[in-house]
Order: structure tokens, then sequence, then C-alpha cells
């Protein structure tokens, strides 16, 4: 949790696992993630400070740039080593843009939930009691109420409990991109 109120915590588990479904260090990644952060307002950190500061390797460390880069939560400006006046590139995490884009993906996990919850509403659900399959009216109707998995025969599901989830977590993710989308565009 980042001592930044700007920032959503949420953003923080959507690196982790964007970065391992990448083969990047999550771990790593959240590491340097709060390190930018901390910095912000500063000149940005090279990735020779962040070798520095953490000890990870180069190779580490610029994949995971990469990756910020990429999902335009980060950007670098060209400057130059003070002692040596070589060329460095200063890193730093572009608030702005980082929060647009956590929003739009914020709709479209909301997308995916409201498509599901539609599709729950809408639905009678089958359960084979032996080995939890779960089947639409139409799949069980064409094999006859009897599970294709072990034969035992199908109960119809109450997914009453699974419909008010989803209706409480939508909920909930809508306040959250309605206070987000007040929060950048009040300002
Ligand atoms: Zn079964």
């Amino acid at each position: 949790m980042s001592g930044n109120g700007s920032i959503d915590t949420g953003l923080e588990e959507m690196l982790y696992s964007l970065a391992r479904n990448k083969g990047i260090d999550p771990d790593k990644t959240i590491h340097i993630f709060r390190l930018l952060l901390d910095s912000a307002g500063q000149k940005g950190l090279s990735d020779e400070d962040l070798e520095a500061l953490t000890g990870y390797r180069q190779g580490e460390i610029r994949k995971v740039l990469r990756l910020f880069y990429e999902i335009h939560i980060a950007s670098y400006r060209r400057g130059r080593h003070p002692e040596t006046g070589a060329t460095r590139y200063y890193w730093k995490i572009d608030l702005e843009t980082m929060n647009i884009n956590l929003i739009r993906r914020k709709k479209a996990v909301l997308d995916k939930l409201m498509h599901r919850l539609r599709h729950e509403e809408s639905t009678t659900f089958y359960v084979c009691p032996n080995d939890g399959s779960r089947y639409t009216f139409d799949e069980a109707f064409e094999n006859e109420f009897v599970c294709p998995k072990c034969g035992s025969l199908l109960e119809e599901e109450d997914n009453t409990p699974y419909i008010e989830v989803l209706r409480e977590v939508t909920r909930r993710l809508r306040e959250e991109i309605e206070r987000d989308e007040k929060s950048i565009y009040s300002g």
C-alpha cells in the first residue's frame, strides 16, 4: 500500500499478475514501481540508480522498465550522467497517464463482469453432485440431465448467492471507477 493517496492499491495487484504472466519477477517489479513512485517530482531514476538501490541485474531492471513503458505508466527522458557525461535515461512514473490507463482497464473488467452477471441472471444452471461440473439448461437438456462425465443425475443449481456476489462486486467497481474519474478530471 503506497503512501500516495492518488494511487489505487489495485494497481499493484494488477502489475504483479501482469509481470508474472510475462515471465518477469513480480516482486522485483513492485519494488521498482515503488522506488519510481517515491522519486516522483525529482529528475527520475536511471537504470544504474535502480541497480544501486536494489542490487538487481540491469537486464532484469530493463525488462521491468520496458513493461512499464509498454503499458504507459512510465516515461523516460534523456540526460547526462553527472560525472561521466555519458547518456543516461531517467525514468519516472507518469501519474496522469497511469490513472487514465488504469480506469480503462477497470472498465474492461467491469464489462466482463456485467456480461457474466447477465448470463447468470438469464440462465438456469445444472450441476453434477458428484464432480461439481456445471451445465446450462440447454447442455443439461441435450444430455437428458445426466452428467456426460460420470453419469450422475444433474441437479438444478441455485445460483442466487453467486449472482449476489457479482452484483456487489460490479457495484463496488462502478463506484471505484466514478471516484477515479472524479479525482482525475476535477483537477
Ligand atoms: Zn458428473
